[in-house]
């Protein structure tokens, strides 16, 4: 700036001296304005181009007015408009910046697996992500500046708004519920700035249905152990009261002994299926000859048949093609186990049960129980696995079930990249078939060849 003021001064010096030379005194005033004029002039040409580039019609928006061209002005007039560019430059680079951070933010808020609306102080919506949108059918650009009582419409949400008390949430069916297949949603509204309103929506439906699974299994095994444990102190409290022959107590202690070993069964189905849920799948490195497991079974079920059946039933057993299977013994022996045993449990006396075992053209085994009992409706099929699913429940009781054999079997089956197949009609009997994926399947005879050639 001082260095202006030199330059205006040695101006003026300089037109007084040219005018001084020109007429003396009255030259020297005429010289001295008129460099003081010229220099107005030029400046008010500069002011004039800087305040046209301030005013030119890209000046309303940062962004062009940085990158529309800049007049090349000398000295003091140059420097406002580098010091301007810069400015600018930076607050655009800060907008660029904010919205980048805004993009990821909302980006951010689109990936949540919670819906996420953002109200305004009247309940309008002002954002939604793509959540949201899902829970309640909103349409993002549609339903924009509309009052979310006016879109959710279920009174225990419009009571919830009204009551304005958001310390807890409140359930609400999703818009895609159906009596079928229920969707329920946690919605909870949180305050924040100037009475606005965040709502948060969050599908629980897989919550909802554990949590009724769980209270059913706790019921259902109350109620299990419960049966048993009455009997038995029901005859602990006879033997202790009543004055009893040998003959009675034996009697009475045999009862005590089946209601004991009921309860054991009960317990170690409970224990076979925690073990199956909590353990990872096995691996293939464990093999298991078929004919070994065959045999297993085929003890089990002529032992429970002679048990049960004073007449027994026809059973036939068919190990097929001499194969090995991958997977844990135990686990295998149980699945089939169950399935003959329940067979043998369902199926009346002089009833025909066949096992077979086979190797598929494409390296799949098939075990299949395929008996002439009563046969199952369709309805129950796709429950016949759930744990304690009965549907005839006295002669499950009757015959020591638990109503975990099948849960235990589908577990197995699972864990072995394995499909439980049942096919069934009342009256037709039942087929129940274990298909084995043919990683976990290889015959005997191909193994025998292999070592044969190789020595
Ligand atoms: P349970 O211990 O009661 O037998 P399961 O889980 O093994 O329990 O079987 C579930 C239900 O499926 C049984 O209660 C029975 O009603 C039915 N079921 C199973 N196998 C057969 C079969 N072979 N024939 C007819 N019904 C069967």
């Amino acid at each position: 700036m001082i260095g202006r003021w030199f330059l205006f001064a040695a101006s003026l010096l300089a037109g007084g001296a040219v005018g001084w030379l020109a007429g003396s005194l009255s030259g020297l005033l005429a010289g001295g304005m008129t460099a003081a004029f010229a220099w107005l002039a030029i400046d008010s040409i500069y002011m004039t181009r800087l305040l046209r580039w301030l005013r030119s019609e890209q000046a309303s928006e940062a962004t062009q007015l940085v990158a529309s061209a800049v007049p090349g002005l000398p000295g003091m007039w140059g420097e406002v408009v580098g010091r301007t560019r810069r400015l600018l430059k930076s607050r655009e680079q800060g907008l660029i910046d904010s919205q980048a951070r805004l993009d990821e933010f909302l980006a951010a808020i689109q990936a949540s697996p919670s819906g996420v609306v953002l109200l305004d102080a009247q309940g309008r919506i002002e954002w939604c992500n793509q959540t949201a949108t899902e829970h309640f059918g909103f349409d993002a650009q549609r339903d924009l500046l509309q009052h979310i009582a006016n879109l959710v419409r279920e009174p225990v949400f419009k009571a919830y708004m009204a009551a304005g008390d958001f310390a807890h949430d409140v359930l609400v069916p999703g818009r895609s519920s159906t009596p079928s297949r229920p969707v329920k949603l946690s919605v909870h509204v949180h305050s924040y700035g100037k009475d606005r309103k965040l709502l948060l929506s969050r599908d629980i439906t897989a919550i909802e249905l554990a949590e009724a699974m769980r209270r059913d299994f706790v019921a259902n095994v109350s109620h299990e152990i419960r049966t048993p444990l009455t009997v038995l102190s029901g005859f602990i409290e006879t033997l202790q009261t009543l004055p009893l022959n040998d003959e009675e107590r034996s009697r009475y202690l045999t009862l005590m002994a089946q209601q004991s070993l009921r309860m054991q069964t009960l317990v170690n189905d409970l224990l076979t299926l925690s073990r199956l849920e909590g353990s990872p799948s096995p691996g293939i490195a464990d093999w298991n000859t078929t004919d070994a497991l065959f045999a297993q079974c085929e003890q089990e079920a002529r032992a429970l048949s002679a048990v049960l059946a004073p007449q027994g039933h026809r059973l036939e057993f068919d190990a097929g093609e001499p194969s090995e299977l991958a997977g844990v013994q135990t686990e295998i022996h149980s699945a089939m186990s169950n399935l003959v045993t329940n067979a043998v449990r369902y199926t009346p006396e002089k009833g025909l049960i066949r096992v077979t075992w086979s190797v598929l053209a494409n390296g799949q085994g098939v075990f299949t129980v395929q008996d002439s009992g009563p046969g199952i409706a369709s309805e129950h099929l796709p429950r016949l696995t759930e744990r304690f699913y009965r549907i005839d429940r006295s002669r499950s009781r009757e015959t020591g079930g638990t109503g975990l054999g099948l849960a235990i079997v589908k577990h197995v089956a699972q864990r072995h990249g394995a499909e439980l197949r049942i096919k069934s009609q009342p009256g037709q009997g039942s087929s129940f078939s274990l298909l084995f994926p043919a990683a976990r399947v290889r015959r005997s005879s191909l193994l025998v060849a292999a070592g044969q050639r190789a020595t």
